[in-house]
């Protein structure tokens, strides 16, 4: 075993996976067993609302019926709440609480990377106003990467994000900071995820450092887009995956992936052949492609994992 090579997939439960959460799957699967290291499954159900027992209970089904196997047990946000909170407390030097809503937010900011860039209102005390979140005081500094797959990647959070919401108006941890803890906790050495989340990685580059945690290596496969370029998740009703759906579409995300077809044989045995010949400087260098068939046929209906 390769413990320089700590690997995990981290899928929110909030329905089935579909074509575009199985590509990501398969592409961390496959990076981590190729290089012989280890393979983690983290359940991301902090959003509670929208996460079910039925969709992680599903979600479990589909990836050990493609032989997905994750290495270790499993992990659920919703148990580390306490973690996230001894996080936030080591930060406590750069972080402070916001009474800002939304709409104020809206109304009063630049549009940034990810949505209004926040106006730092808060910044100096919260005067009349009442705490509702928590937000991390960003620098003026650059914050950059390299991704395995899609080169450089350059922020500067003041003028791209603004200070960024850690703990949520609505009680609930943000996902820029339990990733990082959860990442850090795990010793996870290489994330391969969606190239959605490419923007993202700058903030929780910041609070790596900020929790003297290492930076990961950083591997954004492109996601599948449907006809009109829109990503594929549960609001454009992606083509959901089950258990059985794994000998009709492994090649297909594996040519998404730039990666030779596995032909006949059993269902271990193509992976194995997927896992020999997995080549990452072969998958498109995009932040997108479209899913073409793997989006139309539809075998199996039904709301979608994000
Ligand atoms: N839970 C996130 C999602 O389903 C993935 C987060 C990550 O891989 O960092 O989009």
């Amino acid at each position: 075993m390769n413990r320089a090579h700590i690997g995990r997939f981290a899928p929110s439960p909030t329905g089935p996976l579909h074509v575009g959460s199985m590509l990501t799957a398969l592409a961390s699967w496959l990076d981590a067993r190729a290089s012989g290291g280890t393979w983690h499954l983290r359940i991301e159900d902090l959003d509670t609302p929208r996460c079910t027992a039925a969709a992680e209970r599903d979600i479990l089904q589909t990836l050990a019926g493609w032989g997905l196997h994750h290495d270790g047990p499993l992990t659920r946000q919703s148990n580390r709440t306490a973690a996230y909170q001894a996080a936030l407390s080591q930060m406590a030097a750069h972080v402070y609480p916001c009474g800002c809503s939304r709409r104020e937010i809206a109304d009063s900011s630049v549009r940034g990377i990810d949505g209004p860039v926040y106006p730092g209102t808060c910044r100096t005390g919260l005067g009349e106003r009442e705490a509702r979140a928590v937000r991390v005081r960003v620098d003026d500094a650059d914050i950059a990467f390299v991704d395995r797959l899609q080169g450089e990647v350059r922020q500067r959070l003041s003028r791209d994000t603004g200070d960024f919401v850690l703990h949520r108006a609505d009680g609930l941890f943000a996902y820029q900071l339990a990733v990082v803890v959860d990442d850090a906790e795990l010793g996870v050495t290489d994330v391969v995820r969606g190239a959605d989340l490419l923007d993202s990685t700058p903030r929780q580059v910041y609070l790596q450092r900020l929790l003297g945690a290492p930076t990961p290596r950083y591997l954004h496969v492109p996601v599948l887009l449907d006809a009109s370029g829109e990503k594929l998740s549960k609001q454009t009703l992606a083509r959901a995956v089950g258990a059985a759906d794994a000998p009709e579409l492994l090649d297909l995300l594996l040519a998404c992936l730039g990666q030779p077809a596995t032909g006949p044989g059993t269902l271990p045995d193509r992976l194995q052949r997927a896992v020999d010949a997995w080549r990452p400087a072969q998958i498109p260098a995009l932040r997108g492609i479209p899913a073409g068939p793997l989006h139309t046929q539809t075998s199996r209906q039904g709301v979608t994992a994000k």
